[in-house]
């Protein structure tokens, strides 16, 4: 659980990227090769991270990257895994590749996961060129605090 945010002196709440980030990866399948693709591309910025994926993109990825995090199959739980280590504080960055052309039967979970990384204001790249713009940037590889909504006062909220 989240115990080390707090509002800085401008009054906002920030929560602290470490340099090393904790990624994770996940692919639908028409997507797998997209993603393997660009993770061959960023083997060398990627190691130096800590990576979680998906069961499936995760086993395909890993023959690049090494060891990977990985979490049951995304239809199986894996998205809602993700999820919630974004709640929990332990992902930085996702990197999602879902794919626009099919109806998946998971799609709560895909709109879910997507849903909680906008709530937690982590980076999200959902195709390779956003992804691409993301690793370039120089925050990739530094420190960084992202601002998160005043949880307390909805907590707090009279009913
Ligand atoms: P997979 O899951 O990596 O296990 O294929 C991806 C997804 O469908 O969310």
């Amino acid at each position: 659980m989240y115990t080390d945010f707090g509002k800085d002196l401008d009054n906002v709440y920030r929560i602290k990227m470490d340099k090393q980030k904790r990624i994770a990866l996940v692919a639908h399948d028409n997507k797998k090769r997209d993603l393997f693709e660009w993770v061959t591309f960023n083997k060398e910025t990627l190691n130096k991270h800590i990576i979680y994926a998906t069961g499936t993109t995760g086993r395909i990825l890993e023959k690049e990257l090494g060891h990977i995090n990985k979490l049951l199959s995304g239809p199986i739980g894996g998205d809602q895994q993700i999820g919630s280590l974004i709640s929990e504080g332990k992902i930085d960055i996702l990197i999602f590749f879902w794919d626009p052309l099919e109806p998946l039967p998971h799609d709560p979970d895909i709109k879910a996961l997507l849903r909680i990384a906008v709530v937690w204001n982590i980076p999200i790249a959902c195709d390779r060129s956003t992804a691409d713009f993301l690793i370039s940037s120089p925050l990739f590889n530094d420190e960084y605090s992202r601002n998160i909504p005043d949880f307390d006062q909805y907590i707090k909220r009279k009913i």
